[in-house]
């Protein structure tokens, strides 16, 4: 318990419309390594957005993030390049396990994933429920690196699934939050959470801060720093 009264390391807040000063920021001057960037701009992505050029510099660095964001403001790049980038050192199975709230959500995320990590043999699974849990099986047998899923059929796996371990997890990434919690997923990510190393980077991504979403901030996160964009029209 932290009893400074202090609840986050720091705060930044940023309103996307007043930014004119970051325009010289771009992947590399925030740490990004050669490898990634030249994907990012074989992407098209020349620009870091805010959200990832606030929260960047925090999680190259090994620092938990507590990110509010709206849809469309780039927080799938801006959870991907600190994995990959951490994976490229030391790559192991089951490194990382990205929660989020539908399939197609997790489809794109994997997508993003697979972009970035052409040329470095990055292995992912996605994870969801709806589908063959036994295909799901033999997929985790080969030991990907990034697993993205929905909490339901991620625990089902952790509880069911042979070889399935999660003891080299270096990074839980909980996107869209906010659904997560609507969706009652409540239950199961609490008990991943018991599940998985308490060691472990957490990057807590959500468009709201809601009662739910602070709880679960508390459950999951350690010394946070938490980013906040925002844009007014
Ligand atoms: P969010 O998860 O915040 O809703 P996404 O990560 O899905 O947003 O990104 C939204 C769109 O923006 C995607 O099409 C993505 O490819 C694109 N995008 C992300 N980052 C950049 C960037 N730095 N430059 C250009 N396009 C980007
Ligand atoms: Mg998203």
């Amino acid at each position: 318990e932290d009893k400074s009264g202090k609840e986050y390391l720091k705060e930044i807040q940023v309103d996307e419309n007043e930014e004119k000063e970051n325009e010289t920021v771009t992947f590399e001057s925030l740490g990004v390594c050669e490898e990634l960037v030249e994907a990012c701009n074989r992407l098209k992505y020349v620009k870091p957005t805010a959200i990832q050029r606030e929260s960047l510099v925090y999680t190259l660095k090994q620092r938990d993030i507590i990110a509010l964001a709206e849809t469309g403001s780039g927080k799938t790049l801006a959870f991907a390049l600190p994995v990959i980038q951490s994976l490229l050192d030391a790559p192991q199975p089951f490194y990382a396990l990205v929660l989020s709230p539908t399939r197609e959500l997790c489809m794109q995320i994997a997508e993003h994933f697979e972009a970035l990590g052409v040329g470095i043999s990055l292995k992912t699974t996605v994870i969801v429920g709806g589908l063959d849990p036994m295909a799901q099986a033999i997929a985790l047998s080969k030991k990907p690196h990034i697993i993205i899923g929905t909490p339901g059929r991620i625990l089902y796996h952790m509880q069911n699934t042979k070889g399935f371990n999660f003891k080299q997890l270096k990074f839980l990434v909980l996107d869209e939050a906010d659904k997560l919690l609507n969706m009652d997923f409540e239950k199961d990510i609490n008990q991943i959470l018991d599940i998985i190393p308490k060691k472990r980077n957490t990057f807590l991504f959500s468009a709201t801060m809601t009662n739910k979403v602070h709880k679960l901030q508390r459950a999951s996160l350690k010394d946070p720093v938490k980013i906040e964009v925002s844009s007014k029209y």
